[in-house]
């Protein structure tokens, strides 16, 4: 799946894409694994409410600074991203059941982006049971 970015770091609700995959797939029962490709990039599972949105990004900004002496950024400066990156993670997996995403009511998938705008991608893999 393709993804245009727009700000450095934001957060990109994609539950649509992900849902519209799996119906597409006509699996009943299994798993749907999202997965992106890129070292500054995550995917993760939360609420997709405007202020925990911002939360989360500020919170990482507290963890991760973005001006710190990073060896990395002696060749990239970019350092802060992947570090980002390292603490949530590439992928997520969900369960599927008779055809839908077992996410629970205030779960939503994001997309989470600590170096754009760009162009970016992930996979969604979903495999069956049988
Ligand atoms: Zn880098």
């Amino acid at each position: 799946m393709k993804l245009r970015t727009s700000k450095n770091i934001e957060l990109i609700d994609i539950t649509g894409m992900v849902k519209e995959a799996v119906s597409k797939s006509d699996v009943q029962d299994g798993i749907c694994i999202i997965s992106t490709r890129h070292t500054t990039t995550s995917i993760i599972v939360n609420e997709n409410e405007a202020g925990l949105c911002e939360d989360i990004l500020e919170f990482l900004a507290r963890l991760v600074p973005k001006d710190a002496a990073y060896s990395h950024n002696r060749i990239d400066n970019n350092a802060d991203a992947h570090l980002k990156a390292v603490i949530l993670g590439c992928s997520e997996s969900i369960p599927i059941v008779e055809g839908e995403l077992v996410l629970g009511r205030w779960q939503s998938i994001f997309f989470a982006e600590f170096d754009g705008p760009r162009k970016r991608n992930f996979e969604i893999t979903v495999l069956s049971q049988k």
